[in-house]
């Protein structure tokens, strides 16, 4: 376990030069306080929990400290936004401190999030809110506990310095951590400016340092490609097995890690329902839940169009092909073990888009009705939920036809179903309006709220005791939160 000051530091992106990245000191809070700390996170760093209570701590993530070895950059990138490109985007809030490497030899990289201003702000004021943080810190544990690879969050400080949005707020820092902050942008920015070496540089970085393994293939850049192409397959199977709906799918939110990244007006599926859109800017459902899976390929070709002088395009295309049927093959896999299948059937797809249907016609809970149904057998789980269905005959057809399907799969306990299916169903998710009712108290100064639902989400696979109020489909008011961009 470590202090604050032992953090040991390898800043290999500050590295790459002024080309890369330009040096920026954090703009301080004023009065920065803890409002919660993830220790899980904090082992990343093999970070003493306690050190989280010290006053040091909210003096360092709230900008008014720094190590000696950190060396605060924001990074240069571009990106294409809802369909357009922007030629020039970059940290215009954020800054990666540094690099810190743990005892099992992995880098971290710290990035505070709503440290003032930088050249690449634009119109922008630097900062970023309370309710944005809080989001945001919630979102990055709560994906990582339920499985979906996500970047982390190690903590929120508070501020009572004022910040200017569709009303006032105050403003926060949130210290997030990642391998790497690397995007699809910041190869398109490299690519359309026509800053070769440059490219070339960040290929060979990101090639070294996050897929090594691909340096033994014949050709390391396609290989490289096609496990982005894959991961990013895998990440978004979860998000839609799961109901996470992102919101905000440009080329510069997406992690050249294929993990969750960049959170804005997400939210998790209450009821079912594909068309869902979460981001209230977002006019032409762009980025609608069931876009997301197409998009997810979109967005890989446009990474595609900046590798090509690395790259032949038939070889890149044939790499994008991929991505469809590794999608499936993740997304089916889960769906199959959310329904307590260990095998495989050929109309399994089907079964689900079946359920789906269902489920969307008549607004069902899209997380509670995964759980109830593993909470007893089939015949009898399937006798409880058809109150939840409008389309009686429907579910009745669909009930049928699961109860054979399970009857098929094999012969095991409902000990052991349950306990399989409790496994991948979680009970707590990430709600809007529990998300909403814990920042409502952090803004009023009560941050036990957002700790506790922090807590809860940190085993969300786990019934925990007194805790039923955070499984519970949202009160009328909590239904359909309009959540504005503005972070
Ligand atoms: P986002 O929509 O949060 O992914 O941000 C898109 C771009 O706008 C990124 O380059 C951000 O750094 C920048 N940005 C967002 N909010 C602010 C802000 N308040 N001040 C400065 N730049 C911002
Ligand atoms: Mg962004």
């Amino acid at each position: 376990m470590k202090a604050l000051d032992e953090l040991t530091f390898d800043n290999r992106f500050a590295r790459l030069g002024d080309a890369f990245s330009t040096h920026v000191l954090p703009e301080p809070l004023d009065e920065p306080r803890l409002v919660v700390a993830s220790k899980a996170a904090m082992a990343l760093l093999d970070l003493d929990p306690a050190v989280a209570e010290t006053p040091v701590f909210a003096e360092l993530f709230g900008g008014h400290k720094l190590w000696a070895e950190a060396e605060p950059r924001a990074m240069v990138y571009s990106g294409h936004q809802f369909g357009g490109y922007t030629p020039q985007l970059g940290d215009g809030r954020g800054l990666l401190l540094g690099e810190v490497y743990n005892q099992a030899g992995e880098h971290w990289d710290l990035h505070l999030k709503g440290a003032g201003m930088t050249p690449y702000s634009r119109m922008g004021d630097g900062r970023a809110v309370l309710r944005s943080s809080i989001r945001e810190f919630l979102a990055s544990e709560a994906l990582h506990a339920l499985g979906i690879p996500s970047s982390r969050a190690l903590c929120v400080i508070g501020s009572s310095i004022p910040v200017w949005r569709e009303k006032q707020e105050r403003g926060a820092m949130v210290l997030r951590l990642a391998q790497s902050h690397i995007r699809f942008g910041h190869f398109e920015y490299f690519y359309y400016t026509k800053k070769p070496e440059q490219q070339a540089e960040l290929a060979k970085h990101v090639l070294n340092l996050h897929y090594p393994e691909c340096r033994e293939q014949p050709e390391p850049y396609l290989a490289m490609f096609r496990e982005i192409v894959e991961r990013n397959a895998e990440m978004i199977a979860k998000w839609q097995a799961y109901g996470f709906c992102h919101g905000v799918m440009n080329t510069d939110n997406m992690s050249i890690l294929g993990i969750t990244f960049d959170f804005g007006p997400f939210a998790f599926l209450d009821d079912f329902d594909a068309h869902f859109i979460c981001n209230h800017s977002d006019h032409e459902g762009r980025y609608s839940f069931s876009n997301q899976v197409p998009i997810g390929q979109w967005n890989l070709s446009a990474l595609a169009q900046a590798l090509t002088p690395f790259i032949s395009v038939d070889a890149l295309k044939e790499a994008l092909g991929l991505y469809l049927p590794f999608y499936q093959a993740h997304y089916l896999d889960l769906m199959r073990r959310r329904l307590g299948l260990t095998t495989a059937e050929d109309d399994d797809q089907k079964l689900v888009e079946g359920l789906l249907k269902l489920m969307q016609n008549s607004g069902v809970d899209y997380t509670l009705f995964f759980r109830r149904l593993g909470d007893e057998s089939a015949e009898l789980a399937v006798k409880r939920l058809r109150d939840d269905f409008v389309d009686l005959a429907g579910f009745d057809a669909w009930a049928e036809r699961y109860i054979a399907r399970v009857a098929r799969d094999g012969d095991y306990t409902q000990e052991q179903r349950r306990g399989r299916m409790h496994a991948v169903n979680p009970l707590y998710i990430l709600r809007n309006y529990l998300a909403q009712n814990a920042i409502a108290a952090a803004e009023a100064g009560d941050y036990s709220e957002v700790r506790r639902l922090h807590e809860v989400l940190s085993k969300p696979f786990e019934e925990q005791a007194g805790m039923e109020q955070y499984a519970q489909r949202p009160p009328d008011w909590g239904k359909h939160l309009e959540i504005s961009c503005s972070s």
